[in-house]
């Protein structure tokens, strides 16, 4: 009885540290482990920048197509409001014209009847003219007069009415040129964000390739120092040189900051940057915060990367979407993860620095104090994870997933107070 008793507090230990662990089931055999793995890595990349170099430049080439279209019906436009313009003078010219002629016709008249009062002024002119074919003549010219000027008002007229038609005409191609110029602007915007990098964290493929290239020499220096395969896994290799050189083991992850709010979830997602609609998929959680405030690591781990985007800035002047960056990798319980932290305002830890949970790598940022950081419109952090290793950003996002996996986060919009506990 007593050693049953026992046994089952054994079980019931075992089952409390078993819900502590923290082993999910989308983790995959992580890539890129050995030196030959980092060469076929730089290998795709490098593959990578050539395509994304022949597609950059038929973008350029597309926007620089739609910006001459653009310019070219600005051009047509303008001639064709000349056109309008000119049609409408005409058309005054012609009303002045038609007028006039009526007047003509009125005086005409008048001398035909050589009196506004029709009968009245025959009569007069019966009682009082002395020469009748004076009065038959001044009759005809009138009459040929009056039929002529009818003509010209009928040609006046129809004048008019081609010129409305045509303006009406023109009218329509100007509305045509507006729906194609309105189409050509969103291509253009459509375009010109495609070559942007607004992508939180993303980095340039150059970028990438350097940092490979860097790695590289480092492990080649490793692996001819301890005298390892290439394809043996990095690890393995660097244990060679102790048990230091391990991961410090982890058994869970905490919350980065020590209070604050949930502000945007990992998924699909639309918002407003520079007054700009975009929509992107968030590869991490964001935690905002008052900035400065300490960001922890989330757990047990070494320092793989560090991006300085401050220094890079005021050394390149570009800035870019994610600001100062750490990335931290780590074995929990068993597996290996890295964690990334973007937009931070300051960065406290080296490449190659063991840390622990509660190590401050940083500080909170992504105000416009960082001039340098380019989408970030309050202090928050954001915070990535993936399975496997650190080799590159694209690597990260590609094996990133939903920090709540192994993450105790409110949901969204909603404060948390300390790093691990319910809130
Ligand atoms: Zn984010």
């Amino acid at each position: 009885m007593k050693l049953l008793k026992k046994f089952s507090y054994v079980i019931l230990i075992i089952l409390l540290l078993s819900s502590q662990v923290v082993i999910p089931d989308f983790v995959e055999e992580a890539s890129a482990q050995s030196l030959k793995d980092y060469r076929t890595t730089l290998e795709e990349l490098k593959q990578k920048y050539e395509e994304s170099q022949d597609k950059k430049e038929l973008t350029e080439e597309e926007v620089a197509q739609a910006r001459d279209e653009v310019a070219k019906i600005a051009i047509e436009k303008e001639k064709l409001e000349e056109e309008i313009e000119k049609l409408e003078a005409e058309i005054v010219q012609l009303e002045k014209q038609i007028s006039e002629k009526n007047k003509d016709m009125e005086d005409i008249i008048r001398y035909y009847q050589l009196s506004s009062t029709g009968e009245d002024a025959y009569l007069e002119y019966l009682f009082t003219s002395t020469d009748f074919t004076d009065f038959i003549y001044r009759m005809a010219i009138a009459e040929q007069l009056s039929d002529y000027n009818n003509s010209l008002i009928d040609d006046y007229t129809n004048l008019i009415k081609e010129n409305e038609e045509k303006k009406e005409e023109v009218s329509k191609k100007i509305m045509q040129l507006e729906k194609k110029n309105k189409e050509l602007e969103d291509k253009i915007i459509e375009l010109s964000a495609e070559l942007s990098t607004t992508i939180e964290g993303a980095e340039t493929i150059e970028d990438e390739i350097a940092r490979v290239e860097k790695k590289i020499k480092e492990y080649e220096k490793m692996y001819e120092f301890y005298k390892c395969e290439e394809t043996m896994d990095y690890e393995a290799c660097e244990a060679k040189g102790g048990e230091s050189n391990l991961l410090p083991p982890g058994t869970a992850f905490y919350r980065p900051v020590v209070s604050g709010r949930v502000s945007s979830n990992w998924g699909s997602r639309s918002f407003i940057l520079n007054g700009r609609p975009y929509s992107d998929f968030h590869y991490g959680i964001d935690l905002a915060t008052s900035h400065g405030k300490n960001v922890y690591s989330a757990a047990n781990g070494k320092v793989v990367e560090v991006i300085n985007a401050k220094s890079q800035y005021n050394k390149t002047g570009k800035n870019v979407c994610g600001g100062n960056k750490i990335y931290i990798e780590h074995n929990i319980n068993g597996v290996r993860y890295v964690t990334g932290y973007f937009h931070l305002a300051t960065i406290k830890v080296k490449v190659g620095q063991v840390v622990s949970y509660e190590t401050v790598i940083g500080t909170v940022g992504g105000t416009s104090a960082e001039y340098w950081d380019n989408c970030s419109t309050g202090a928050h952090v954001h915070f990535q994870v993936a399975t496997g290793r650190f080799i590159t950003y694209s690597n990260f996002t590609s094996n990133s997933f939903n920090p709540r996996k192994v993450l105790n986060v409110p949901s969204l919009g909603k404060s948390f107070s300390n790093r691990q506990t319910k809130y």
